[in-house]
């Protein structure tokens, strides 16, 4: 975790960002009562806590909220949805963190926003995940080469049927990227133009 004190004077504030995060501005009521990050079995892995977290996005601290890894590495777990006294829908607000952060190519942790990419890819095509698919498109889009330092690992997960496609074991996985088009294309598009709605 983060000990760095950060500058609440820097001109990067941004005082309109709660509310472009949280439309119904629910933030504004953390009390700053520490149970999400008590919660959070990932915190210890975070550079600032959930708590924190929080705090930032009430102080305007945009840049220093979108750089950080914190919300890269929730799990959706929604343990700290459930138990904060306030009722603050925290799960949601950090898939819309993710979401701005890809929307304004934050690249920092390009590896997480890249493999979440191939996971909604992947579940657009087939309407579930497919495993094989869903790693031959996360090592292309991040280090092709770094495939050949887990084929050993696929090889044996592979004969252990633990790693399957659509079909049951296969050896090799469908072309990648090939159109838009999949079991969930409609659904998807839905949700692209809510979205892009004002
Ligand atoms: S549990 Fe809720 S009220 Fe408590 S610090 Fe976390 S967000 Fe704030
Ligand atoms: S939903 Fe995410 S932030 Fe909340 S407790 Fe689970 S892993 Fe932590």
């Amino acid at each position: 975790m983060t000990q760095e004190i950060l500058d609440l004077t820097a001109p990067t504030r941004d005082r309109a960002f709660l509310k472009a995060l949280v439309p119904d501005e629910k933030l504004r009521v953390c009390i700053q009562c520490g149970t999400c990050t008590a919660s959070c079995a990932s915190a210890y892995a975070m550079d600032y806590t959930p708590r924190q977290i929080w705090r930032m996005v009430q102080l305007g601290l945009r840049d220093e909220v979108l750089n950080s890894k914190t919300f890269w590495l929730c799990s959706t777990c929604y343990a700290c949805t459930v138990r904060c006294p306030r009722g603050i829908p925290l799960t949601e607000t950090i898939g819309a963190l993710k979401r701005m952060a890809i929307a304004r190519g934050i690249r920092r942790y390009k590896e997480s926003s890249n493999f979440y990419r191939a996971f909604m890819d992947v579940v657009r095509r087939y309407g579930r995940v497919d495993e094989l698919e869903l790693m031959v498109r996360y090592f292309l889009s991040t280090n092709p080469l770094a495939m050949i330092g887990y084929t050993p690992l696929g090889l044996a997960m592979l004969t252990h049927g633990k790693v399957t496609g659509q079909e049951g074991l296969r050896m090799a996985p469908r072309l990648v990227g090939v159109g838009r088009g999949g079991r969930l294309n409609a659904l998807f598009r839905k949700v692209e133009e809510l979205e892009a709605e004002p």
